[in-house]
């Protein structure tokens, strides 16, 4: 009888798929059942620095990338995005099976990353650049700004959205021109090796797109170290961010940081109570709560108060947990550790203080039983000092505060070291403006919660990170600007001869 083993999934260096220098392998779980649904190297530092220089190769030495015109290189993003497309439910359903989203949240993101390819293939056409009116002190000179690529990026992702969060600086940067290495989450790499396999299909130059995959440790640690990468970009935990920025030191690389958040949801007593409910529910339990930005601190009006617990328990105890492939409204969280982890915090809740009115505790029944589920929960009564109202939980958890005065709720919005994102809910426009205002994060809804757009800039204030992703500001990040003056007493341009 012939047994066939299959074979681990393997890194992408230079054009080819590479098994990786320690022999070594990673099992990858599907977190709704503990069982094991593939298999892929596990790779040491060798092989980031062979990535590395295949990203050098292309980029310095043979510059087929970055030389190439924006329209063939758009044409080249055009086919991957429709090539995505075509597989865009395969796609979906490895992200909900290794991830533990609910299969449409997963196609949303599919869907996402097309857009955002198609986004940047079409702005790397779109004019840049400018022309200055300088002055005559050095006799008649013509002065203009180029965009040009920055080089080497190394690119590290998170993994509560696997595909996305990639997508987000993989098409920007390759839209400008650069060479990349990509690492993504150890824990959910499947659909990035998907993505790879449309990348070599679809003509990259060899070394433009390498992938290498492995820990944040060994992995990570080295992109962000590395001499010869000019520019580290990651979207991670703020700690980890701390030290990516320390590590980019020593060749002073450009750093892209956009990191943990604790965002406040703040609900006026005019609000329409059905909505606020709703969005602050998409706020804190879309994507099981492993959201950067999740609404994760309810900021409520004394007024309005007991009518909204009272309404969001009841659509919180009415959230289906499951299988992610049967679409319930919430999966199970990424791994056993992240499920032990928000345990955790939600035993230091009870602990402080905090009235825990629904949930608090693992899913085990039905589909539930084997797989790492956590059931919405909601803290009340929470005060500013409490660590599950200062700490990222990263998890289904939601703590309640309340304020009498508009002062109260913003200085209460902004009492966290973090400032991604935030929200307001009332049918006052000014007041909703006055408090928008106020709010010192990167991302604010106002009546919403949640809605991104790939023409939009995102990223945070404060500790949530440096830089901004999507949007024509997601192109400027990987690219340098460069100022070029011409002596036309030397080097006379047409138009000037003639005058
Ligand atoms: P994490 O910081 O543990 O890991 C993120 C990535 O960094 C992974 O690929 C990991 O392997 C790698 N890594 C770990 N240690 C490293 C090191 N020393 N050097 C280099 N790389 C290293 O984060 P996570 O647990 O995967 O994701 C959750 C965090 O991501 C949360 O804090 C969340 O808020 C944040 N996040 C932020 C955004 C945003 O846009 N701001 C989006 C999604 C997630």
């Amino acid at each position: 009888m012939n047994i066939t083993v299959k074979e681990p999934l393997k890194n992408y260096i230079a054009g080819q798929w590479k098994d990786s220098s320690t022999g070594r392998t990673r099992k990858i779980i599907n977190p709704a059942n503990g069982e094991i649904i593939d298999t892929v190297v596990e790779s040491g530092k060798e092989d980031v620095k062979n990535a590395i220089a295949a990203a050098k190769k292309s980029f310095y030495e043979s510059g087929e990338w970055r030389r190439m015109c924006g329209q063939d290189r758009a044409d080249i993003l055009f086919k991957i995005a429709r090539e995505l497309d075509n597989v865009k439910e395969k796609m979906a359903e490895l992200d909900s099976r290794n991830q533990g989203k609910p299969y449409r949240e997963a196609l949303g993101d599919i869907q996402d990353a097309v857009y955002c390819f198609r986004y940047y293939a079409g702005l790397i056409t779109k004019p840049c650049g400018g022309v200055y009116d300088v002055n005559d002190e050095f006799g008649p000179m013509h002065s203009y700004m180029v965009h040009e690529p920055v080089g080497v990026c190394g690119q590290i992702t998170p993994w509560n959205y696997p595909l996305l969060m990639g997508i987000w600086k993989m098409a920007p940067a390759l839209a400008a021109g650069n060479s990349i290495v990509f690492k993504p989450a150890s824990l959910t790499p499947l659909s990035t090796v998907k993505m790879f396999e449309i990348f070599d299909k679809a003509g990259l130059p060899a070394g433009a797109a390498n992938l290498v995959l492995g820990s944040g440790d060994t992995v990570g640690s080295e992109l962000a170290a590395s001499n010869d990468v000019d520019m580290v970009t990651f979207t991670g935990s703020t700690v980890v961010g701390q030290e990516i920025m320390r590590a980019a030191a020593g060749n002073l690389k450009k750093v892209g940081l956009e990191l943990g958040g604790k965002s406040p949801n703040v609900i006026f007593d005019d609000a329409d109570l059905e909505s606020a409910v709703e969005w602050a529910m998409i706020g804190i339990f879309f994507n099981q709560g492993e959201v950067c930005s999740a609404g994760s601190r309810i900021i409520v009006q004394d007024t309005m108060h007991d009518r909204f617990v009272k309404r969001l328990v009841e659509r919180a105890e009415a959230i289906t947990i499951g299988d992610p492939l049967k679409d319930p409204d919430m999966g199970p969280l990424v791994s056993e550790e992240q499920m032990n982890k928000v345990l955790d915090y939600i035993r230091i809740g009870k602990e402080e203080g905090a009235k825990c009115l629904c949930g608090g505790c693992r899913a085990t029944e039905g589909d539930c039983a084997k797989g790492f589920f956590v059931k919405p929960t909601v803290f009340d009564g929470c005060s500013p000092d409490m660590r599950i109202v200062k700490e990222e939980i990263f998890g289904p958890v939601v703590t309640v505060q309340t304020f009498s005065t508009e002062g109260e709720a913003t200085l209460m919005a902004n009492d966290t070291e973090y400032g991604l994102a935030g929200a307001v809910f009332t049918k006052d426009c000014a007041r909703a403006l006055r408090v928008i205002k106020e709010i010192r994060a990167g991302i604010t809804w106002i009546n919403c919660y949640n809605p991104t757009f790939n023409e939009a800039p995102w990223g945070g204030y404060k500790m949530s990170g440096v830089g901004r992703e999507l949007g024509p500001h997601g192109l400027e990040e990987y690219q340098e600007i460069k100022q070029v003056n011409i002596n036309l007493s030397e080097t006379p341009l047409g138009w000037y001869e003639n005058e």
